[in-house]
């Protein structure tokens, strides 16, 4: 494109402006004039550019795809989305959780992996990470939990110290933090990570019958991951090194997939199942409910807008089309309040008219007016009506899956199952799925992470914590703490550190 074919600068109001880079005086050397409304437009939208990050969630990016069924899976589920042979467009967006929008995407964290299906039926969020666990089970905590991962009030510091005190307080962590200090606790890249939708939800089929489902979605390119060290070195080099390797990636035609599993529980067995399945902290183990294949997600256009597309991008739980619904989980129902609360509040009241957040399909709101809205509305804006108004069509919906419940009104932990605890799953993951290299590399990351700035009690709780996912590692952990402690003070070591540990008090 020669200068002459390029577009010319206008307004926002398309009004073609004089100079791109001088702004109106009185004279080369005068004062500024107000009615250089072209500067006073450019400055004025620059002071704004910036909206609320997320909280939490925050650095992240993603890329636009498309998902193929590959299998027949209507005995479970009438979705249109997963009928065999559909096709739907989708978003998706990674992130670390506790980091700022320009923190390190190497930080030792999970990631979320959020999608957005464009279905025929509406939008299908899933909005998972890539762990098919969570640190705590209530909602109640969720706020506090957050808090104690991100910045102190005082020094706006991260505080690792803060962090151990929450987790040794909250033994339902326990799994999920076993999890993030093994190796998957840092994902080489996105590409390289699956993605779990990590609560239970519902899929009804076309007979009504409801079941319960966990999604995979298991990477195609293969689990890779960094070392600790590996991820200190490129959070120092490339701050950006995941959203870089994306991009990159789908820009050179080399596009990432995933294929979508799920395990299927007959709806009566949810009862009598041996763990809880509403429990975020648990999964349901392979050996009881394998894995079916659904179809294959695949990335293959960049985005073109960062800001429009990504950081606009507004996924919410409780966007379920028919065939998909909800469960007692109460950290997913609460979820599907606290994220749209956080786009009304991020993006404002119309959020779902920015176009990445819109429906293909068209929509029959009686929503009107507020901030920002964009889109005419009709009459009549209420219902019911005699003017031909939409009318709400049970047969086309599930409600968002239903289940019975009853009971008095209390403030309980959810009812424990056969083999219900918090710290049994945990310890399966380290004794029966790590290899002893990986145990090995678990125990320095967690004794790495425990010597940045932990202090008694936390640490004796931290042991008794890793002692109760397991003993020997435990044992390990607080060997390689006090062994360090002993060396960076070697004076305390020979007087007798006061807060000796357990293991030693009990030898
Ligand atoms: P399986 O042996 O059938 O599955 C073990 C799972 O662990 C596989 O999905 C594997 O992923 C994953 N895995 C392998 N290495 C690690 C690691 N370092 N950190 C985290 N996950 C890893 O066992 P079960 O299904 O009986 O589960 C045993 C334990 O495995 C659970 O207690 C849980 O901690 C963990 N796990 C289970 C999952 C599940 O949905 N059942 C999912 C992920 C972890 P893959 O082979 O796909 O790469």
């Amino acid at each position: 494109m020669t200068s002459t074919e390029r577009p010319f600068t206008t307004t926002d109001a398309g009004v073609p402006v004089a100079s791109d880079e001088h702004s109106l005086s009185v004279g080369p050397d005068g004062p500024l004039l107000l009615q250089d409304h072209y500067l006073i437009e450019q400055m004025a939208n620059f002071n704004r550019e910036r909206i609320p990050e997320r909280q939490p969630h925050a650095k992240g990016g993603g890329a636009f795809g498309s998902f193929q069924v590959t299998a027949d899976v209507s005995a479970w589920t009438r979705a249109a989305v997963f009928s065999p042979g559909e096709q739907a467009d989708v978003l998706a967006r990674f992130s670390t959780v506790a980091g700022e929008r320009g923190s390190p995407d190497t930080w030792r964290d999970p990631r979320g992996f959020a999608l957005k299906f464009y279905t025929r039926d509406g939008n299908l969020d899933l909005v998972g990470n890539n762990t098919p666990v969570f640190f705590i089970r209530d909602p109640m905590k969720f706020q506090h939990f957050i808090r104690s991962q991100k910045r102190r009030q005082d020094n706006n510091l991260r505080d690792h110290d803060m962090q151990w005190d929450f987790w040794s307080l909250s033994p339902e962590s326990a799994h999920q933090v076993t999890w993030l200090m093994g190796d998957r606790g840092i994902p080489r890249t996105w590409r390289h990570m699956n993605g779990y939708g990590s609560h239970t939800y519902m899929w009804i089929n076309a007979a009504g019958e409801r079941f319960w489902v966990k999604y995979h979605f298991v990477t195609d390119q293969g689990i890779e991951t960094f070392t600790q060290d590996e991820a200190d070195q490129m959070a120092a080099v490339d701050t950006d090194y995941h959203q870089r390797d994306l991009f990159e990636h789908i820009r050179d035609g080399q596009f990432p997939t995933w294929t979508l599993k799920v395990q299927v529980m007959p709806f009566e067995e949810a009862k009598t199942y041996r763990f809880n399945p509403f429990d975020l902290t648990k999964v349901w183990p392979h050996g009881d409910y394998p894995l079916h294949e659904v179809g294959r997600l695949t990335l293959n256009r960049n985005v073109t807008d960062y800001h429009t597309e990504i950081e606009q991008a507004a996924f919410e739980p409780n966007n379920v089309v028919p065939g998909t619904g909800l469960s007692p989980d109460k950290m997913l129902l609460a979820r599907g309040f606290s994220y749209s609360d956080a786009h009304r509040a991020r993006l404002g009241v119309n959020y779902k008219q920015i176009p990445v957040n819109s429906a293909k399909v068209e929509t029959h709101a009686y929503s009107k007016d507020g901030a920002m809205r964009v889109k005419n509305v009709p009459d009549p804006v209420y219902a019911p009506n005699s003017y031909g108004g939409p009318v709400a069509d049970p047969a086309r919906t599930d409600d968002g899956g239903t289940w019975a419940s009853d009971g008095e009104m209390v403030r309980a932990a959810a009812t424990l199952h056969a083999e219900d605890d918090d710290f049994g799953q945990a310890g399966t993951l380290v004794r029966e799925v790590m290899d002893e290299a990986a145990r090995e590399r678990l125990v320095t990351n967690i004794v790495g992470h425990l010597l940045n700035g932990v202090t008694e009690p936390i640490l004796a709780r931290a042991f008794d914590y890793w002692s109760q996912v397991d003993k020997d590692l435990g044992a390990k952990v607080e060997a390689g703490v006090r062994a360090k402690q002993d060396e960076t003070d070697p004076k305390q070591a020979e007087q007798g550190n006061p807060a000796r540990s357990s293991m030693q008090r009990k030898a």
